[in-house]
């Protein structure tokens, strides 16, 4: 069974953004089967759906390149910190508390703002990953999930690290399910966090199993000049002496990578994931998004957790990333809305590893979402992506597929029970929190 969207204007691209109007395209089970601009030459199942797409633009649903999406549940918890402080006297205090079942729920309600605002796929970073991945399984959506790894002491044999065998179990037991809808990658949380023979041990277990690499890199100031006096490199020279870009790596941050450190990101195929929302709120600087740009690095973006952007929306991402370096260099070329549109997508997609992911395509998976564009705010049509890029909310988003499966239709989750998310996230808050 398949779904037939007609009369659809799809944005497309192969070298080039192609907006294709009145467009056919069809899905056959988790794929597209079908893009094109006839609807006569194509072979229509007895048993397809059609959906009409008057008034409606096709895009690939968002990847989400770096969050921590239980992070949900420190929502507005401690805001308007730097990071050290946000993250060692108040999140980690409070992450000791959280168990399995916060976890789950915390996961849900990302699933119920993620899902609602366009995005199919998300790379995660956290613990307790079984239950995430078993959330992420039943929601239907795609992810790279990872157990976030952090040991500082140095010692030659980690053998014994609790947090290696369940990232090894983890992956034993969801790599490539559900269609290969759910990989598991290995995530060494930082150099602040890691100490480097135990990257160096997170970095040999990965290559065994062939994973890849989810690290945050070069996030503040403090972070880069501790790496110089400590190591006398900064935090991407540091890992690349360890080897760990030797296995693909997503690197999330990078607000204070040099031009050198660009060059070895590069020749190491590392992709650069900006997090604009949560890097301006925490006060950590502006990543140098342009020159990794014009390197020709693959820039994807993500949310960050919802404690320090606090939204999961990747809408509100792509606006950042489409604005704030035309203020930062007064270039309004620095970062153009077409450049955006294909971090928040396809180059997201790149990243993860999800190579038929990220494009409206025939072959590719059909991770799709449809846009209202019968709104004010769309009106007249001079751009369509510049439209998305500056204008869109994610309150447009109408039909949400993964895999050729409807996720969300007109404001109904047909995965999630939302009642059910809520009433659970009451009764967590109140246990973290209130008692
Ligand atoms: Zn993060």
């Amino acid at each position: 069974m398949g779904y037939t969207i007609e009369n659809v204007t799809v944005i497309t691209w192969d070298d080039e953004l192609k907006i294709t109007k009145n467009a056919t395209v069809k899905t056959d089970g988790s794929k597209i089967s079908y893009v094109g601009s006839k609807a006569d030459d194509i072979n229509e199942s007895i048993t397809d759906i059609r959906i009409d797409g008057t008034g409606k633009v096709l895009i690939p649903g968002f990847v989400n390149a770096h969050t921590h999406i239980p992070m949900t549940l420190l929502r507005s918890y401690a805001d308007d910190l730097n990071l050290q402080t946000w993250l060692f006297d108040h999140i980690f205090k409070i992450e000791d508390k959280l168990n399995d079942d916060d976890v789950y729920w915390g996961t849900q309600l990302g699933m119920l703002e993620m899902i609602a605002g366009g995005t199919t796929c998300f790379c995660d970073m956290y613990y307790f990953v079984d239950k995430i991945a078993n959330a992420t399984s039943e929601s239907g959506m795609r992810a790279l999930l990872s157990r976030g790894l952090t040991n500082d002491s140095d010692i030659d044999d980690y053998s014994d690290d609790y947090r290696i065998k369940e990232a090894i179990d983890t992956f034993t037991q969801w790599n490539g399910a559900d269609n290969n809808r759910i990989r598991v990658s290995f995530a060494p949380h930082a150099i602040y966090t890691c100490a480097p023979n135990y990257i160096r041990a997170i970095r040999d277990t990965a290559q065994k199993l062939g994973a890849y690499i989810h690290v945050h890199i070069d996030e503040t100031m403090k972070e880069h000049n501790d790496s110089l006096s400590q190591y006398g490199m900064t935090p991407v020279q540091h890992l690349n002496s360890i080897g760990l870009f030797d296995l693909p790596t997503i690197a999330a941050h990078c607000v204070h990578v040099t031009d050198e450190d660009m060059d070895i990101m590069k020749e190491k195929n590392v992709s650069f994931v900006h997090n604009p929302g949560s890097n301006l709120k925490l006060g950590s600087g502006i990543a140098p998004v342009p020159k990794a740009l014009q390197k020709g690095l693959n820039v994807a973006l993500g949310t960050d957790g919802a404690s320090s952007n606090n939204n999961l929306n990747m809408w509100e991402e792509m606006n950042l990333a489409a604005l704030i370096h035309k203020g930062v260099t007064m270039d309004p070329l620095a970062v153009k809305a077409e450049e955006a549109f294909k971090m928040a997508t396809v180059n997201g997609a790149r990243a993860l590893g999800f190579n038929t992911v990220g494009q409206i395509k025939q072959g590719f998976n059909a991770d799709m979402v449809l846009i209202d564009i019968s709104k004010p705010h769309y009106f007249p049509e001079h751009n369509l992506v510049s439209n998305l890029s500056y204008s869109a909310q994610a309150s447009d988003v109408e039909t949400v597929f993964v895999d050729g499966k409807i996720l969300y239709d007109k404001g109904e989750y047909k995965t999630l029970d939302k009642e059910k998310i809520y009433y659970n996230i009451k009764r967590v808050y109140k246990r973290l929190f209130l008692t």
